[in-house]
């Protein structure tokens, strides 16, 4: 065996699995299937801005010991999200705060909005909201629900509001202040430099190669490492033997614009169903750019097969029973370890990726 470990998946989960393997004095090969590293929070440069090729990518977390670690590989900016949606010719802040339930009803205080919203959810009679969209109209209301949740879900995940789990809406937080940052953890920001060097750092001391297919390289290369740890679709490990998990796509269409400013926000979510993108990303405000150009990213969102890029488990009832069945499979797997977004099929922001690749070192080399 010439390494300790072969890391499939040169995304955040892998690298920080090999980080940490290496400051245990183990050796690693990473492969990943990509002509580059840093998986889906890869930057890639144009007009010397960091376009965040596989989808804007913003970090936050409360968990202070994940924000210390992810610290020691970058500098983070002051950058706070706040997106803008569209729906129709009117516009709203977001999440959904005193500025959305202003514009909305022509109304000022928070009692007026929480009287708006009950008047709305007593008509509706939801007792435990059983998908997302009970959990949804019983949060917010009809008005709320109708412009800003119901087409950009639908377009979103290409299911009826009525088929999705609650949870996914839960993301999202509902505040009765005139605060437009969209996320409510202690910390946020991006790093200065983009992603991409963070990957770097973590992958230092490692042999890596790029545009190498796991499934074909362990056909002539099985006794490479004691142990492999797996970051790709776990499905697809197993051959699909129990049948496809179901992931949704998302194709983005990049254009420069000779222009500084194209839709002075970084995040704008179109959220009526006629439009067929779910958002416009502009990448420079990001990081507060200046340059003479722009780079924007319409998204496009499509069920994913065979050969295209998975991006989003679609964690409803029916494939976290099958992604079950899987995960038994992958117990039984000697010397395999299988994490991140695709190997454990799951909704995982990057903190909670961190967090999951450290609880799996402490498991491998402290238990
Ligand atoms: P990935 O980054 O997907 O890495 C897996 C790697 O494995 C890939 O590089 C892939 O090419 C490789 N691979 C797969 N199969 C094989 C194979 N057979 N052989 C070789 N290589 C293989 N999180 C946040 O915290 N904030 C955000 O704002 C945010 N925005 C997001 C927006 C979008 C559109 C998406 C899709 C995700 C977003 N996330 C966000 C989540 C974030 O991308 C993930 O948490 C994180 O990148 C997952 O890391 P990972 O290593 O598990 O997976
Ligand atoms: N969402 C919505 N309207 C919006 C933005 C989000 O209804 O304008 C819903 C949608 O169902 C989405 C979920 O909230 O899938 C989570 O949104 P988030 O921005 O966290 O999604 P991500 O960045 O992971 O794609």
């Amino acid at each position: 065996m010439k390494y300790d470990y072969l890391i499939v998946g040169a995304g955040l989960f892998g690298a920080v699995f090999a980080y940490e393997a290496m400051q245990r004095g183990k050796t690693c090969l990473v492969i990943d299937k990509r002509p580059h590293i840093g998986g889906n929070i890869y930057c890639e440069d144009i007009e010397d801005i960091h376009v965040h090729k596989y989808g804007a990518h913003i970090f936050h977390t409360s968990d202070k010991e994940i924000w210390n670690y992810i610290n020691r590989f970058a500098e983070f900016n002051n950058y706070i999200n706040s997106p803008v949606a569209v729906y129709k010719d009117e516009l709203y802040n977001l999440p959904f705060n005193m500025n959305t339930f202003s514009r909305m009803w022509k109304i000022r205080t928070p009692e007026e909005a929480k009287a708006k919203i009950r008047e709305q959810i007593e008509e509706l009679h939801i007792t435990e909201p059983k998908n997302l969209e009970e959990q949804a109209l019983s949060l917010v209301g009809t008005d709320v629900y109708e412009k800003l949740i119901k087409g950009y879900t639908e377009k979103q995940w290409g299911r009826s509001c009525t088929d999705l789990p609650a949870f996914i809406i839960k993301r999202l937080p509902l505040r009765f202040t005139y605060d437009n940052n969209y996320f409510n953890d202690r910390y946020q920001g991006i790093p200065i430099g983009g992603y991409t060097p963070i990957i770097e750092k973590m992958l230092e001391g490692a042999d890596v190669l790029m545009n190498t297919d796991y499934f074909a390289f362990r056909r002539e290369n099985s006794d490479i490492a004691e142990k492999t740890v797996f970051t790709g679709m776990i499905d697809e490990y197993f051959g699909y033997s129990l049948g496809p998990l179901q992931y949704r796509s998302v194709r983005f269409e990049t254009e420069v614009l000779d222009m500084e400013n194209y839709q002075g926000n970084a995040v704008v979510n179109y959220t009526e169903r006629e439009v067929p993108y779910t958002r416009i990303i502009e990448h420079k405000h990001f990081e507060f750019g200046k340059q003479p150009k722009t780079v924007i990213s319409r998204e496009y969102s499509s069920e994913w097969k065979v050969g295209m890029e998975p991006y989003y488990p679609v964690n409803d009832e029916k494939n976290g029973k099958l992604y079950e069945e899987y995960r038994k499979l992958a117990e039984k797997e000697k010397n395999v370890i299988f994490g991140g977004r695709l190997g454990q099929y799951k909704y995982y922001d990057m903190d909670k990726v961190i967090l999951a690749a450290l609880e799996c070192v402490k498991r491998e080399f402290d238990d």
